[in-house]
């Protein structure tokens, strides 16, 4: 895993989890990229933060998932994440597994979002579980 501090073309910052630099090749050619805080899809890299992630230290990231794995669901992510963070569920670090069942059709479809670490991001990346980095999470939903 790679993480990527990108900047869209309104000045925000933001960071995102890449397999590697292929992968985020990958994901800004077909528009999956896009500025949580504004939606822009005009996203570029900036500096690269290297993945310090060690077996002591336990980094957790935001993510969350969709009702469904749609592209258009994916090309709205700002809006979407507003959406899982007001209506959604917080699984807190049960995410991944939550993710599973519900990429695998074992849960009912559903907005969900949480934690999960750098390696259990790669792993559901890896599975093709379409799930989408959220810049921070509100300690309170108001
Ligand atoms: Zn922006």
């Amino acid at each position: 895993m790679i993480k990527f501090s990108l900047n869209c073309d309104n000045g925000h910052d933001f960071e995102a989890w890449f397999r590697d630099s292929g992968d985020y090749e990958t994901q800004r050619k077909r528009g999956l990229l896009e500025c949580p805080t504004c939606g822009s899809s005009h996203v570029s890299k900036g500096l690269m933060a290297p993945n310090v992630t060690t077996a002591a230290k336990r980094e957790e990231v935001a993510v969350a998932i969709g009702h469904a794995m749609q592209r258009e669901v994916v090309e709205k992510m700002r809006a979407m994440a507003r959406e899982v963070r007001k209506s959604g569920e917080d699984v807190g670090t049960r995410f991944p597994e939550e993710a599973r069942k519900i990429h695998y059709g074992e849960s009912d479809p559903r907005g969900i979002y949480g934690k999960a670490t750098p390696d259990e991001v790669s792993s559901l990346l890896d599975e093709g579980v379409e799930i989408l980095p959220l810049p921070d999470l509100p300690e309170d939903l108001n």
